[in-house]
């Protein structure tokens, strides 16, 4: 599976450029950076990718196929935002089950599915707190799981460590690393 960005242009109502004749693509499974100033377009691809944002002109294609008009429901993908919501009246475990609820997926599934991811991100002894009762790092945790449990096969994280201090997130870096190639999903992070 290849993914591109083909001669992407973004311009916003406001008439601010975004994005111009931009250009990528790579494979599944790879762990993409986009490092850039702030204000160079790094969300707005990102979002654009995810489908939660349409282009002025040029294509996403996926495969061959040009997914451009696809809503992001109809898209493997998923995001994890820097100022990931978590629900917070929700549990954690909850939290990270929800993707899986609304897509209806059977009861024993979630159970599974979400005890795993929450295993894998070292988060399983959290799964019956609140948001409130998570430090930093362990909310960014749980939104990572959340992102995750579904397996779509794209993840995007925009700026997702930006809220931890600097040695929680090479920390975390690393971590994602080590998820990155376990789950063998492509991630684009920025
Ligand atoms: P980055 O994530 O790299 O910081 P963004 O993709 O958020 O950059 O933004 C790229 C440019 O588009 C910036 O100049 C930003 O102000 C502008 N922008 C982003 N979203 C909107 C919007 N909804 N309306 C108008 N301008 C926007
Ligand atoms: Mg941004």
């Amino acid at each position: 599976m290849a993914i591109a960005f083909r001669d992407i242009r973004k311009v916003f109502p406001d008439g601010t450029v975004a994005l111009d004749t931009f250009d990528l693509s790579f494979d599944a499974g790879e762990f993409i950076v986009l490092l850039g100033p702030s204000g160079s377009g790094k969300s707005t691809a990102c979002r654009i990718l995810a489908g939660l944002e349409k282009p002025s002109s040029g294509a996403v294609v996926i495969d061959g196929r040009d997914i451009t008009a696809l809503a992001p429901r109809e898209r493997n993908a998923s995001m994890v935002f820097q100022n990931y919501a978590l629900y917070p009246h929700k549990t954690v475990y909850e939290n990270i089950a929800y993707p899986l609820r609304v897509r209806k997926r059977a009861r024993r599934d979630i159970d599974r599915a979400v005890r795993d991811m929450a295993g894998l991100l070292q988060i399983g002894e959290l799964l019956r707190r609140r948001p409130r009762e998570l430090s930093g790092g362990e909310a960014q945790r749980v939104a990572v799981a959340r992102a995750l449990v579904w397996q779509p096969e794209i993840c995007l994280m925009d700026e997702p460590l930006s809220n931890l201090d600097a040695l929680l997130r090479l920390k975390t870096r690393a971590e994602l690393k080590r998820i990155h190639r376990e789950l063998q999903k492509t991630f684009v992070f920025v």
